[in-house]
């Protein structure tokens, strides 16, 4: 059977089934139904023949040779560490930990959740502070939004600039002047040595340890920037700060930085997840998702998503940040590599490091070398006049990369994977000879001396079995894809194909340095080059950067260029930008982002935008225009025949088009934004395109441009140049230059297996399975907006108003009460609040899409009962839901239904049945009462020895 065959739910009789429930004798009819002819595409995608999942793998297996597996030792803010094989396997490679959604729906992600909690709570415990996220992009984007928070936080400087640490790595800096010069926000590059600026100084930004691996007391600087009413934001190591004084009690207000040390792979540059921890009082400004502690519904401790109206799809151009994919896969990984080693483990994984470090440098003065300087925690820096280059290249020769900093430096980190063999060989091939020992140590004052990560999930599972088992105790109280659809709007959740995920694993991937030389780099180079031109030919547009780590970060990428672009042409009054209002919300913060005006357009009657609108908005604003920003085909799952229209409309007001592609799952092969009026989309890898959820990243929104705009294309942080413009470089908008590079292999799988019939299959699939779960709802839940023949594209908004005004039931009360069908919830309230939008993807089957059905039918009679006035709402099996098996197997049952009502509402569920861990959770009372920390084991009746 053909990878595609397997990729598809339904079989060619339930094909036929479903065609026949909607009138339809072919798919082809439908899709023609469907899609508007004035966008349709008519040859077939530019695309390679499909490949089997035995050739795909042996095909990227020869392109893995091309890449040489080296010691990595080149630091620069990705650091060798050993990947426990418990976590690996047990949650990288597990379907249950990695096709996870965003944990909104508390109740049924409370493994998650506290996995989360874990990784909030070793950054806060190791940082010293008192509040932290569940991560971010990257340390270079992390720091650029500590540096605008800075700004928003400081009460007493209002305006003024910040200065940022000249040794910050050379990628934060290049990645921090974009952010700060698209908001006009000005910042000096400082080198500290002589005390701060002068000035109106809001923030200071501290390296600690530097990118050259010194390790310096910033008390003195902190105390000083705060005489000046400065905030201080500092870059730190984790795993440095097992030993260092934290940041936090130096009075840091902010820290930063990445935890890819924390057990994962190099990944060729990433995914890996970055943290922010802050001062209480600033938790408000704090951006990305936060996990904090609340009750259920029987007063049970809960975690769920905290401060969730921080979030840009409520605030939208207000919002914080445009974050919404993080990078909740590896930010769990790091918390259990916190949980598995414990305090202990890790401080003695430090103090090898240190050790290690210090008897390179032993060996390397003895035999000629200069350090650059004498504290430093697991990076060594020496002076090498002229000789960098030849230095790099005699420990390349032994199998070990090093840095080389400009001509004169090389720097050196020591990993954890690193044994004596590869140290002596280092050492030998740069003149010297390994002793055994050292006398080096990091001066006490640098020390800590507090006692950190004592709550007991840190001391409770050091043995392999115990960790296997808490990982899995974890997993079992959420829903991921590995149990059911999840059909959420606008998310695509479709199957993340085993054969896809193997590769990511693969040494000769996921041990690769960004920054390693380009000859050991050609597997992964050939990868990310195909990958670029099969996703170019799929779009329609010209050229296409890998860059962007989510899709808001590819719309921030895409917005950059459009206002470079016109930038370059003269047109530096051009900063506004039209966005729909049923737009995503990240479209206007990532706008915000990019330093432009957002203005409103009406949505018509059906759906679409208000062309009129549209015409009195350009009409208003004129030259003002740097564009529009659509989603197509809408958020409101319609193919909009005017699509062509708005475009030309814009074009003629001299506007850029942006479509953002996140809903491209509907029209792979039958149409192509590059070619319908776009100038420039994101795509989501990890909707579309088979990257897993991982439970809130990773994530990859490439932005794909017409040539036009290809000089805009974010440019590589590492080389491009900090300190002042080169003439015209790019800046770069992320970390990496490919950013999250190690997941790509994934959507390379998927697009090689799937070729382009397989890949206009999948829209097809998806436009028909969302088809027939609009006609099969519909006359319960009507489906707010649908094109000609009352049809839909791959996704259906149901509209639940009249029902909740009927009887109270609100489309919350619908989706906790599909937890207890054993369901994941659509997506609630968006673009439309009072309704839920449903994507089933193309790879659910009939079946599943008819127990979804009938548990929305039944529900459906639910609500009815409700309204009949038969109970009231508050007694209601809807408004009390989920029941949890504590609930229904208590010995005391006084409630309006019946225990196998609320347990048990259809059949199939005596063969099948999941309980969430927790009853419905209490998200407001968790704001007003704001905490973030583990709570006491015993809260959870786990007897604590
Ligand atoms: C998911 C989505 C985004 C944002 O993507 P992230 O990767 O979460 O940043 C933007 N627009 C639309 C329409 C989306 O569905």
């Amino acid at each position: 059977m053909s990878f595609i065959d397997r990729h598809l739910g339904p079989r060619e009789v339930e094909t036929s089934h479903m065609l026949e429930t909607l009138g339809y004798s072919s798919l082809s009819d439908l899709v023609d139904a469907v899609v508007p002819s004035s966008i349709r595409l008519e040859d077939e995608l530019d695309l390679p023949e499909a490949l089997t999942e035995t050739e795909a793998l042996a095909k990227l297996e020869s392109y893995a040779q091309q890449n040489t597996v080296m010691a990595q030792m080149i630091g620069a803010g990705y650091y060798d560490c050993i990947t426990p094989a418990v976590l690996r396997r047990n949650i990288l490679e597990n379907p249950g930990w990695y096709t996870s959604y965003t944990p909104y729906q508390p109740e049924i992600s409370q493994g998650r959740l506290e996995a989360l909690l874990n990784f909030q709570n070793v950054v806060m415990e190791l940082t010293g502070l008192p509040v932290a996220n569940a991560s971010l992009l990257d340390e270079a984007t992390a720091v650029a939004e500590a540096a605008v928070m800075m700004l928003r936080a400081n009460r007493k400087v209002k305006n003024g600039f910040f200065a940022i640490d000249s040794r910050c790595l050379p990628q934060t800096l290049s990645v921090v002047r974009g952010r700060a010069e698209a908001l006009g926000i000005d910042f000096k590059v400082t080198d500290f040595s002589d005390g701060l600026p002068e000035g109106d100084l809001y923030g200071v930004i501290l390296a600690y340890p530097a990118h050259d691996g010194e390790v310096r007391d910033i008390k003195d600087l902190i105390d000083a920037a705060h005489e000046r009413n400065a905030l201080v934001t500092v870059t730190a190591d984790l795993l440095a700060l097992t030993l260092l004084k934290s940041p936090g009690e130096m009075g840091a207000d902010v820290v930063v930085g990445n935890t890819q040390r924390f057990g994962l792979p190099l990944f060729f540059g990433g995914p890996h997840a970055a943290y922010m921890a802050v001062q209480s009082g600033m938790q408000r400004n704090l951006p990305g998702r936060l996990v904090g502690v609340s009750k259920d519904a029987t007063g049970k401790p809960g975690y769920r998503l905290a401060l969730q109206t921080r979030e840009q799809h409520i605030r939208r151009e207000k919002a914080t940040s445009n974050i919404c994919t993080a990078q909740a896969l590896l930010a769990i990984v790091a918390g259990a590599y916190a949980v598995y080693h414990g305090p202990e483990g890790l401080r003695e994984i430090a103090n090898t490091l240190h050790t290690n470090a210090a008897r390179v440098a032993d060996a390397l003065v003895d035999a000629g070398l200069k350090l650059v300087h004498e504290n430093f925690f697991d990076t060594v820096c020496f002076e090498a006049k002229g000789r960098a280059k030849e230095l790099v290249a005699a420990a390349a020769k032994a199998g070990i990369n090093i840095r080389g900093i400009g001509e004169d430096r090389i720097s050196i980190s020591v990993g954890e994977s690193h044994g004596e063999k590869t140290l002596a060989a280092l050492v030998e091939a740069l003149g010297g000879k390994l002793g055994e020992k050292t006398e080096r140590e990091i001066p006490s004052e640098l020390l800590r001396t507090d006692e950190y990560m004592q709550h007991p999930v840190f001391h409770l599972h050091r043995s392999e079995t115990a960790m296997m088992r808490y990982l899995r105790q974890l997993s079992d109280k959420d829903l991921a894809l590995d149990r059911t659809m999840i059909p959420l709007g606008s998310c695509t959740m479709k199957l993340n194909a085993a054969s896809e995920m193997e590769p990511i694993s693969w040494p000769e991937f996921a041990t690769i340095h960004p920054l390693a030389p380009e000859e050991q780099t050609k597997g992964w180079r050939l990868l990310i080059d195909e990958l670029s031109q099969w996703l170019v030919a799929i779009t329609g547009y010209d050229a296409i950067s890998l860059q962007p780590n989510s899709g808001a970060s590819g719309e921030y990428a895409g917005l950059r260029a459009i206002r470079a672009y016109h930038e370059s042409n003269g047109d530096t009054e051009r900063d506004i930008v039209l966005i729909p209002m049923s737009a995503h919300g990240t479209n206007a913060a990532s706008a915000a982002l990019a330093g432009l005006s957002v203005a409103g357009v009406a949505t018509a009657k059906d759906g679409a935008v208000d062309v009129d609108d549209l015409k009195a908005k350009i009409e208003k604003y004129g030259n003002r225009i740097a564009g529009i920003m659509i989603t197509y085909p809408s958020t409101h799952g319609v193919f909009e025949d005017k699509v062509r229209e708005v475009c030309t409309l814009v074009h003629e007001a001299g506007g850029q088009v942006y479509v953002d592609g996140a809903n491209l799952n509907a029209q792979m092969g039958l149409a192509q934004p590059g070619k319908f009026g776009g100038d420039v989309s994101h795509l989501n890898l990890h909707k579309t395109f088979a990257i897993p959820h991982g439970g809130g990243g990773p994530g990859v929104g490439p932005v794909a441009v017409g040539k036009h705009l290809e000089k805009f294309l974010p440019g590589d942080g590492y080389t491009a140049d900090p300190e002042g413009r080169l003439a015209g470089a790019p800046l770069p908008i992320s970390q990496a230059m490919f950013g999250s590079a190690g997941v790509l292999p994934i959507s390379w799988m998927y697009i090689a297996m799937s070729g382009a019939r397989g890949l206009r299959s999948a829209s097809e699939y998806a436009i028909l399975n969302a088809n027939y779960i609009a006609r099969k709802l519909g006359e319960k839940y009507p489906v707010l907006y649908t094109g000609p023949d009352g049809l839909v594209a791959h996704e259906c908004i149901l509209d639940l108003r009249k029902l909740t005004d009927e009887s109270g039931v609100t489309a919350e009360d619908v989706c906790k009460r599909l937890m207890d069908y054993g369901f994941h919830a659509p997506t609630l309230a968006f673009p439309v609040p009072g309704t839920l939008m449903v994507e089933p993807t193309e790879s659910e089957n009939l079946a599943e899409l008819d127990r979804f059905i009938e548990a929305m039918s039944t529900i459906y009679d639910e609500i009815k009962h409700v309204a009949s006035g038969a109970v009231s709402v508050e007694d209601s099996v809807l408004r009390n839901a989920p029941h949890t098996a504590d609930v229904v197997s208590a010995d005391t049952w006084e409630r309006a239904y019946s225990r196998s009502e609320a347990a048990y509402p259809v059949s199939s569920l005596r063969a099948n049945k999941y309980f969430p861990s927790v009853g419905r959770i209490d998200g407001a009372g968790g704001d007003r009462n704001f905490v973030c920390e583990c709570p006491p084991m015993e809260a959870f009746d786990i007897e604590v020895k």
